[in-house]
């Protein structure tokens, strides 16, 4: 059967998390010698990379209903294309999105559903994080329909030729049940949820005046900007900057934690990054338990000194 990979784009372009998504989709399926589809919901005018990702067929249902998550409309659209293409099993993202629409489109296909998946599947098993991260579950389904969400950051986007066979479709969908009132986008080029490098800083920074010195090597990494609570509960940072148990959880491949003490709820946000740095003057700081580096130092010396060896790096 062929696996559903459900793109999300802002119209213009593909996000990054949706190329790993066909990329799994497409090699989930090569395991039982099939193909991916990469479902396009609303308009984009460019595909962009689906087909170098691993997507045979493209389906775009270019509706222009479709341009905001009405998670009824989703999946009235993506079950027409189940059922056209015979599809059973779909990824989606662990996102709002896929969040939103995977219980509907789990009931509405009599589906088996497993949110958070972090692996491809091996031997018909997949892999999820649990307890904030800290152990791993292993689920076997049964036959039949199968639903996933896949963790950002957790499978390559990998190259993989296919055909990208562009389909229209058009089929009838019912009135929605939401209508978008306002989106208020938020500040920065990155967006965190995204980003593959994060730097982040705590209350160490002591004043919000002192942020400088984080957007500046954050800038030279091109990595984005988080924070640890008490942080954007203050108002030195937005509210979306937070990270952690409470915040936004995110496993980028580098995370840098500068100024943070390490509290077990920031960490259930933040533990599953491939590599963590922490820069901190307390050796005691619990952070360092969880580092993969660590720089026992003042930020304000060593946060400059690390932007500018960064700086040299690239200019030698
Ligand atoms: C229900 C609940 C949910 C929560 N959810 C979250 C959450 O989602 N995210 C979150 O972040 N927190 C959360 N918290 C708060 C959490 O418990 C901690 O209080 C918080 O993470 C601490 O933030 P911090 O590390 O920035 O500040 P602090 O704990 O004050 O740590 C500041 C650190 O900066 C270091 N420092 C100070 N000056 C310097 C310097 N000059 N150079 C280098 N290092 C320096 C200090 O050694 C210290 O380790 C939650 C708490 C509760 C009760």
């Amino acid at each position: 059967m062929p696996v559903i990979a459900l793109i999300e784009h802002d119209g213009i372009t593909v996000k990054k998390s949706s190329y790993e998504l066909v990329s799994y989709a497409a090699r989930w399926a090569a395991q039982s010698g099939d193909h991916a589809i990469a479902v396009v919901l609303g308009s984009l005018s460019d595909h962009g990379e689906l087909a170098s990702h691993g997507a045979a067929k493209i389906v775009h249902i270019a509706d222009s209903a479709l341009d905001h998550v009405d998670p009824r409309q989703y999946v009235s659209a993506l079950r027409a294309v189940m059922q056209e293409h015979g599809a059973e099993h779909v990824v989606l993202a662990h996102s709002s999105t896929g969040k939103s629409i995977s219980g509907i489109l789990t009931v509405a296909s009599d589906a088996a559903l497993i949110h958070g998946i972090n692996a491809l599947p091996a031997d018909g098993v997949f892999r999820r994080g649990a307890y904030s991260g800290k152990a791993l579950a292993y689920y076997r389904p049964e036959a039949g329909p199968l639903v996933i969400t896949l963790m950002g950051n957790s499978v390559p986007a990998e190259k993989q030729d296919a055909a990208g066979e562009v389909i229209n479709m058009s089929p009838d969908l019912p009135a929605a049940q939401l209508t978008r009132v306002e989106v208020k986008k938020v500040d920065g080029d990155i967006p965190l949820p995204e980003a593959s490098k994060v730097v982040s800083a705590g209350r160490g920074m002591k004043d919000p005046d002192n942020w400088g010195i984080i957007e500046e090597l954050a800038a030279e990494l091109q990595a984005a900007t988080a924070c640890s609570r008490p942080v954007a509960d203050t108002g030195w940072r937005p509210h979306h900057e937070h990270v952690g148990q409470t915040g936004v959880a995110i496993r980028p491949n580098l995370y840098i934690a500068i100024g943070i003490s390490g509290a077990i709820q920031h960490l259930a946000g933040v533990n599953n990054s491939k590599t963590i740095v922490v820069i901190n003057k307390d050796p005691e700081a619990p952070f360092f338990k969880a580092a993969d580096y660590g720089v026992v130092g003042d930020l304000f010396d060593v946060v400059p000194s690390l932007t500018q060896a960064i700086k040299d790096y690239r200019q030698s």
